[in-house]
């Protein structure tokens, strides 16, 4: 039935999801081949569930005994964890059930949050199989630290949760329009660059940000990830990071209706009301509350900033440090910062300067290239209205409903396997 027992002890506390078909479609072979006998030999006993479908493993962690489990550990590219993190999320006991720790091993070709975790722990860089022997290693010893965690509202009104990105125009469509050469793995992205870049278009929306105050305040829990705030996997009870969820905290926000269904990307003219928006769960269980969001047909407030400009190459908030494995997007970026990092490039900017963009990125050069086009602001929440009637948006790699959509960053609501 797809699920198989390994010979190591049951019940067994390692929850290991591999999607057969991700990457090159050698995910199950990959972890046979270089992870199997590192977690024999280090004792880590596991349960290896091999995916049937898309969002199989949503179904499947939606209703799993979390009790027996003391990690999930995703071994696919980002799209997999992406379903994980969102059964979680659906869990009525998501406050628990978030609690879990999450592993990631390389095994699609968007490692993003493998090569980003390999980089927080201060290894020189790794691609493909080293990559996977260096997230093995750090399975084996089990260190866990916080994860930030953003919530992603859309115009149907349905919330996603999101670990890595959201990307908007150029970014999105390479992510999207790759896939069909993802059996050439990791390089599917230069090349869906290159063919994006011959046909390089504008993309019309309007943008607003919360942005975090410049006070040099450091940010909570950054702490170098070999001393992580919860040493260890299998040790003792779970530690509860009780997110910064007040309702009632920053939770002002306009609520002139008169022009509550245009425009929404203005800021509000008064502060003065403050209104609690309804609980996304009715089920009775506590809800986790989006305190920086008004409403997607409300103004945003009045400490929002609007973006002049409304011509766009590419929108890009991003969570970690690496879009890709060859992505180094955002240098100081940590699991933890507590930051969305917000980049975009307006119109105007020449083939040649955004390719010698996303070709400095590689080595995590591309702020210092001086592209006038090329905007990163830190910030804590954002709204993205588009404007163009088709497009694509992205959320970490996997395609969602397009329009309006709004986010906002969760410090530390989940828990990641690093270090
Ligand atoms: P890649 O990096 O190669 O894109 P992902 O982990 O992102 O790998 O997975 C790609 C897509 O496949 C995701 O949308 C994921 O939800 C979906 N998926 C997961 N398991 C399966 C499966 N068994 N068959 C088909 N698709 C699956
Ligand atoms: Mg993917």
């Amino acid at each position: 039935d797809g699920v198989l027992y390994t010979e190591v002890r049951r019940p067994c506390r390692v929850m290991i999801l591999v999607n057969p078909h991700s990457g090159r479609g050698q995910a199950l072979q990959l972890f046979t081949g270089h992870v199997q006998g590192m977690l024999t030999e280090a004792a880590v006993p596991y349960t290896l569930v091999i995916t049937e479908h898309q969002n199989h493993a949503r179904e499947l962690v939606k209703k799993a005994d979390l009790s027996q489990c003391d990690a999930l550990v995703i071994m696919s590219g980002d799209g997999l964890l992406f379903e994980v993190i969102n059964g979680l999320m659906e869990r009525e006991d998501w406050q628990e059930a978030i609690q879990t720790p999450l592993g990631i091993l390389p095994g699609g070709s968007g490692n993003a949050l493998a090569a980003s975790v390999h980089h927080y722990s201060q290894s020189p860089p790794a691609w493909n199989e080293e990559l996977l022997l260096s997230c093995g290693f750090m399975l084996c010893k089990g260190l866990v630290g916080p994860m930030d965690l953003v919530s992603v509202h859309l115009a149907s009104r349905q919330r996603l949760f999101s670990f890595l990105s959201l990307a908007w125009g150029f970014v999105a469509d390479v992510d999207i329009e790759s896939e069909k050469y993802r059996h050439v793995g990791a390089i599917r992205f230069l090349m869906g660059t290159l063919v994006r870049l011959a046909t390089l278009r504008v993309y019309q929306g309007r943008l607003a940000y919360l942005p975090v105050k410049e006070a040099p305040k450091p940010p909570t829990g950054n702490h170098p990830p070999s001393t992580p705030q919860h040493p260890s996997l299998c040790s003792s009870l779970p530690c509860r990071l009780i997110p910064n969820t007040s309702p009632n905290q920053n939770s002002r926000h306009n609520h002139n209706g008169t022009n509550s269904n245009r425009n929404t990307i203005t800021n509000s003219s008064n502060n003065a009301i403050t209104t609690k928006r309804p609980e996304p769960h009715s089920d009775g269980k506590s809800a986790l509350v989006d305190s920086l969001l008004p409403g997607l047909d409300q103004p945003v407030p009045e400490s929002w900033t609007l973006v002049k400009e409304e011509d766009f190459v590419l929108v890009l908030a991003i969570y970690q440090s690496h879009l890709a494995e060859d992505l180094w997007t955002v240098p100081g970026a940590m699991a933890d910062d507590g930051l969305i990092h917000l980049f975009y490039v307006t119109a105007g900017i020449s083939r040649p300067a955004l390719l010698r963009l996303f070709l400095a990125m590689e080595k995590g050069a591309h702020l210092a290239c001086g592209c006038p086009h090329l905007v990163y602001k830190k910030v804590k929440a954002l709204r993205l209205e588009p404007m163009s009637p088709q497009g694509m948006i992205a959320v970490d790699g996997e395609m969602v409903e397009y329009g309006p959509i709004q986010a906002q960053i969760h410090p530390g609501l989940a828990r990641l396997i690093c270090g």
